[in-house]
């Protein structure tokens, strides 16, 4: 028993056209709202037990509970029904076409893939009929692509009732994650002299003093981070992202402030990158004694370091074979996910998902029958862990 092709392209085609497109992202963006009242209605029509939650006014979370008929554990599939927008789309991204074994269109990978094969994954196991020695949690979360209050809020609430996770996240490669890297937005503020420029004196040049950051910030990313990445997490994330500075032509800029991206790789945390910085500011301070810097930590996202997981990893790794001839390897990953915040809040958490390509690009694809094949790959693990066999009370 397994989902049909047509019922998978129904129901992603069917989201995909409902805009979802995160408002912290986007200011303006749809948000949630309409793609939360789909899938809570069509998992209730499953008789699951499915209510919204406001994380923000007019952006739920969907929880959609299946009991078992007997007690057992708690095992949450989670994804996240927000998306980003789609300027750089010519005008298909909410109109998914099917190409072959691929379909397009916004967010159909990252994350509606996810949310649909969560959600196929658990039509066939009321349709099979299993019974469950526990239950299955099926979490749709608000604003992933935005800062995850949606997951920090499903985190807060609930932890207590979940055992084990499977964050759903789209990925290329047949890979189970059991780790990855953490990361911040630090912004680094340099403060200069402002006076007119025809007083070199009195004025200090932010810019210039900013200049000094950004070299010495390059040389340590090709030094140390570049050459040295984590077995399985890879090189450690470092990347500029935004700067500003200065007032006008005619005058010394009174600050610069430059905005960038880190990673941590597990057993790090962000201080420790704060901690380098301020030894570059040391280090120009040397050579520009008026230099000034200080850094502001925007967000700050501690790694993933799955623990407790075993259970979750055999059976998962088992269905994978199962389904796909080969057993997908188990490594980490040099991004970050919401895998984080299950794993900070105790629950045992890996990272999967179906294959696609192009995530926030245009173009976005989703591979139609490795949909189906995760829906079935999940369904397994849910009968792995929590199927009921005789003996059960
Ligand atoms: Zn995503």
């Amino acid at each position: 028993m397994t989902v049909t092709r047509e019922e998978a392209i129904e129901l992603l085609e069917a989201m995909v056209r409902i805009d979802s497109v995160t408002p912290w992202l986007i200011p303006g963006g749809a948000g949630e709202g309409d793609i939360a009242r789909f899938t809570r209605d069509w998992l209730a029509d499953l008789g699951l037990e499915a209510t919204l939650e406001e994380v923000e006014p007019g952006r739920p979370n969907v929880m959609a509970w299946l009991r078992g008929s007997a007690p057992g554990p708690t095992i949450c599939l989670s994804a996240h029904s927000d998306t980003v927008g789609y300027a750089n789309w010519a005008d298909s991204a909410l109109h998914p076409v099917v190409e072959g074994d691929r379909m397009i269109g916004l967010g159909v990978a990252d994350d509606k893939g996810g949310c649909a094969a969560a959600m196929l994954a658990v039509r066939e196991l009321v349709r099979s009929g299993t019974e469950l020695a526990g239950n299955v949690l099926v979490a749709l979360v608000i604003d992933e692509e935005g800062v995850s209050i949606g997951t920090e809020h499903l985190v807060a609430h609930h932890a207590a009732e979940i055992d084990l996770a499977i964050n759903l996240e789209p990925d290329g490669s047949h890979t189970i994650y059991g780790e990855h890297q953490g990361f911040g937005w630090i912004d680094i503020v340099v403060h200069g002299e402002p006076a007119h420029g025809s007083a070199p004196d009195k004025g200090v040049d932010a810019i210039v003093h900013m200049a000094e950051v950004v070299t010495r910030l390059h040389r340590l990313d090709e030094t140390r981070w570049k050459p040295n990445p984590d077995p399985k997490n890879g090189r450690t994330v470092f990347h500029t992202g935004t700067i500003r500075g200065g007032t006008d032509y005619a005058t010394y800029p009174n600050q610069a402030v430059l905005g960038i991206e880190i990673g941590t790789q597990p057993g790090e945390s962000l201080a420790d990158r704060v901690a380098e910085i301020e030894t570059i500011f040391a280090e120009v301070t040397e050579s520009e004694p008026r230099f000034r810097g200080e850094v502001v930590v925007r967000l700050d996202r501690d790694p993933f370091t799955g623990a407790g997981n075993e259970s979750l990893l055999s059976a998962l790794g088992d269905a994978t074979e199962a389904v796909n001839g080969v057993r997908s390897p188990v490594t980490g990953l040099n991004a970050w996910t919401d895998a984080a915040l299950f794993q900070s809040a105790g629950i045992p958490t890996v990272l999967f998902g179906p294959e696609g390509g192009n995530y926030h690009a245009a173009q976005e694809w989703v591979s139609i029958p490795d949909m189906i094949a995760t829906a079935e790959i999940l369904r397994q693990t849910l009968v792995t862990l929590i199927g009921r066999k005789d003996g059960d009370s």
